[in-house]
């Protein structure tokens, strides 16, 4: 196995984790009602996924239980 012949220091480990920085989630709009969605997923306001509906839209589901 590959091993490092230095010991890397502390600045240059932090220079390098400097670059680490979370992504902003990536949002597509939904093909239905235009509302922003995550792509993959069911879209949350009217409940379709691939052009047929999946789930009961959000706005139905107040008054169950
Ligand atoms: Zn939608």
């Amino acid at each position: 196995m590959a091993v490092p012949k230095k010991k890397q220091s502390h600045s240059r480990t932090s220079l390098r984790r400097a670059q680490h920085k979370i992504a902003l989630p990536a949002v597509n709009e939904c093909p239905r009602c235009h509302s922003p969605r995550i792509p993959h997923r069911v879209c949350p306001v009217c409940g379709t996924y691939a052009g047929r509906e999946v789930v009961a839209a959000q706005a139905h589901e107040h008054g169950h239980e």
